[in-house]
């Protein structure tokens, strides 16, 4: 039984997280559950084809594959469910709320999250688009480069390690934090992950404590940018973790960064967490300056931006 009804709806989600947001709160303002609404929201952004770093128009890795990677927990019960490197199938968001519910596992990866696809009905479907195609067709097949053929592992350090800024490998995520009209939470994270990346490469994204992290009782995180990163220090997990011992939102944020600052990224290398407390109060913060979040309450018309704070 729930004892909180009517609180102030809320979603926090990376700056890309706008359209999944705007149906997500219609969810909730007709009383719809944080998982629920966490789910469509990201649904919502892996269909988009405009979204080249979120599901369907993802982009490939070297072998011009896309390998999509989501996850999503429920703060209230701790549920948790991922799925890692799956081709060839739409919404994995969907498919990793289907290993929480209906699975005694918490993250499948490649084959067996595509059989799990396919024992749910889903008909297979290419997740590339021309445009993504195209992309990765002018970094290496136009330069004369058959990755078929290769060995690919000094050629993904040279490509991730860029001397230049500007060189730097094309990489995004979705994020999303929800508190429902309840008061419970949930979180939900997709992507393809680094554009180029090695095959079977994964990132923070499914990684449930590094990509994205939610308990009713404490607050809500989500990651993007490098996964190496958030992975190597479980950020998400860890901001959380910071509230639970006593630390304030803002602090809590602070150490993360800290955190990740003592990795010492490279060149191109950064990271972002989006972060809401149980009572509806939310922050960004990033490595980098001049990135931004979105934030969508119960009492506004539409989603809005708000600064993140920097480490830098
Ligand atoms: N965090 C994602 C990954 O490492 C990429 C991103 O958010 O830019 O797979």
């Amino acid at each position: 039984m729930h004892t909180n009804t009517h609180l102030n709806p809320v979603i926090i989600a990376s700056e890309n997280g706008r359209g999944g947001a705007i149906a997500a709160m219609e969810l909730l303002r007709r009383g719809g559950s944080a998982i629920d609404a966490a789910e469509l929201a990201a649904r919502v952004t892996e269909d988009d084809p405009a979204e080249h770093s979120v599901g369907f128009s993802g982009l490939p890795n070297l072998l011009g594959e896309v390998e999509l990677d989501a996850s999503l927990m429920n703060g209230r019960s701790l549920e948790t469910g991922a799925v890692a490197g799956v081709q060839n199938y739409a919404n994995v968001i969907s498919l990793a709320r289907a290993v929480m519910d209906q699975l005694p596992h918490v993250l499948l990866v490649g084959q067996g999250a595509e059989r799990l696809a396919a024992e749910l009905g889903q008909q297979p479907a290419d997740q590339r688009t021309l445009e993504s195609l195209d992309r990765w067709r002018a970094r290496f097949a136009e330069q004369g480069m058959d990755l078929s053929s290769m060995e690919l592992r000094h050629l993904v350090t040279r490509l991730t390690m860029p001397l230049h800024l500007e060189d730097r490998v094309p990489h995004g995520t979705v994020n999303y934090l929800v508190r429902d009209t309840h008061g419970d939470l949930a979180s939900a994270v997709s992507t393809s992950g680094l554009a180029w990346k090695y095959p079977g490469r994964v990132g923070d994204s499914p990684i449930i404590g590094a990509g994205n992290y939610c308990d009713n009782r404490y607050g809500a995180a989500a990651c993007t940018g490098s996964g190496e990163l958030a992975i190597r220090v479980s950020t998400a997990r860890s901001l959380v973790l910071y509230m639970k011992m006593g630390m304030r939102l803002a602090e809590a944020g602070r150490e993360c960064l800290a955190e990740i600052e003592q990795l010492k990224p490279r060149t191109g290398q950064y990271m972002n967490i989006v972060a809401m407390t149980p009572d509806g109060q939310h922050s960004g913060f990033s490595t980098v300056p001049n990135k931004h979040y979105l934030y969508f309450t119960g009492e506004m018309a539409e989603p809005a931006l708000g600064e993140r704070v920097t480490s830098g």
